[in-house]
């Protein structure tokens, strides 16, 4: 395939090794002190396995783990390259176990995305070991609270993407197909609340209003919004309310998840769901929520790099794939912003956040080898 690839090959117990310690490292988003823990083994596996003058800048934070970045001192301008990943997980300590079955390895947060993460830097590191010096600068950010939402990174994750010319997110790529991720969807998080008036069921019901039955019909409103063609969905995930089954409910909540393709969309919907009106006229609603993640619209830029990709792919022996996700990444916080992103540059498997959740650790170094030659051919221009 490639001096990479073999490069990639001869060291695979080495690589396992790395992967096996970073699985190990337990790390749900919100344990923070497991999260900091799992940090500081990636912080020394990046300073083992990778050569030169690495800048590394931390941003501490209280209820999260702390998100960190590694940059590069280089005496002349390259094209800088962001290496975008997570190192929280969505698993709880000990939920899943760690198994290698044949060539596949299973575990917490394996595919999603110890793997991926690991992959930037080996990538890299077989670059070093081929080449003098770097036609590209590579920078490193590893955050602590993807799969929370990304509250307390994003605005890291923006200051950093705004100095680099490419964005490599390392996420997972989608499953079967193994193909790149250059489109996903917005996601909105509302909660909605409905305040009634409490009676007694028997004697006075007419007194009430109930907040769960006003609940009920703004929830078919809501649902009804979803528009497959468009790619737009609401889902009503979570209802809560009432005290008791003989008393008209006084309060009830629901907690919405939006999803669409486009920021025109999302304006829409938004512009829906904060004008929500009672229907009785004695219940109160009251909505609060964002655009957590605004939709990665697939770009020119976006689409160049998709297309090296495909093309650094054939060289390697194999056909690159693109497809649209529905859900979200740091990535549609990078490419809202105009930098070229490509998304699901990680290692093929399967299951995220699911119990089956492994990778193909035979595909590692293909994959590995191809975010390593397109790095060189980002350096080509
Ligand atoms: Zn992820």
């Amino acid at each position: 395939m490639s001096a990479i690839y073999d490069y990639l090959e001869q060291n695979k117990d080495r690589i396992k090794e790395d992967l096996l310690e970073l699985v190990k490292a337990e790390s749900p988003s919100h344990r923070k002190e497991k999260v900091d823990n799992c940090g500081n083994i990636l912080k020394e596996i990046f300073q083992n396995r990778l050569n030169g003058n690495w800048k590394l800048e931390n941003f501490n934070r209280e209820l999260t783990g702390d998100h960190f970045l590694f940059t590069l001192e280089e005496p002349s301008p390259k094209p800088r390259i962001l290496f975008l990943s997570h190192f929280d997980t969505v698993w709880e300590v000990g939920a899943l176990p760690i198994i290698e079955k044949g060539d596949d390895i299973y575990g917490p947060g394996v595919f999603d995305m110890k793997a991926g993460l690991l992959s930037s830097i080996w990538a890299v590191r077989s670059l070093q070991q081929q080449m003098e010096e770097l036609p590209f600068s590579p920078v490193y950010l590893f955050t602590a609270d993807e799969e929370i939402g990304s509250k307390t990174s994003r605005s890291v994750i923006e200051e950093a993407a705004k100095t680099c010319d490419a964005v490599f997110v390392m996420e997972p790529p989608v499953s079967e197909s193994f193909a790149l991720k250059t489109e996903r969807k917005g996601v909105g998080r509302y909660t909605l609340e409905v305040k009634g008036v409490s009676s007694h069921a028997g004697n006075h019901h007419e007194d009430g209003v109930s907040a769960i039955y006003e609940l009920a019909q703004q929830i078919i409103t809501l649902e009804e919004l979803t528009n497959y063609n468009k790619g737009t969905t609401v889902n009503v995930g979570v209802i809560k309310g009432g005290t008791s089954s003989n008393v008209v409910s006084a309060s009830a909540v629901a907690e919405i998840d939006f999803r669409v393709t486009s920021t025109d969309e999302a304006d829409k919907l938004i512009e829906v769901l904060e004008n929500l009106h009672p229907l009785h006229p004695d219940a109160e609603l009251s909505i609060t929520g964002e655009l957590n993640r605004p939709p990665m619209e697939k770009s020119q830029g976006s689409d160049q790099l998709y297309q090296k990709a495909k093309l650094v792919g054939k060289r390697l022996g194999f056909d690159i794939q693109e497809a649209k996700a529905g859900g979200g990444s740091d990535g549609n916080f990078t490419a809202a912003l105009g930098i070229p992103t490509l998304d699901g540059l990680g290692i093929p498997g399967d299951g995220p956040h699911a119990i089956h959740e492994h990778i193909h650790f035979d595909r590692f170094s293909e994959r590995c080898a191809l975010v390593a030659e397109l790095c060189l051919e980002i350096g080509k221009n």
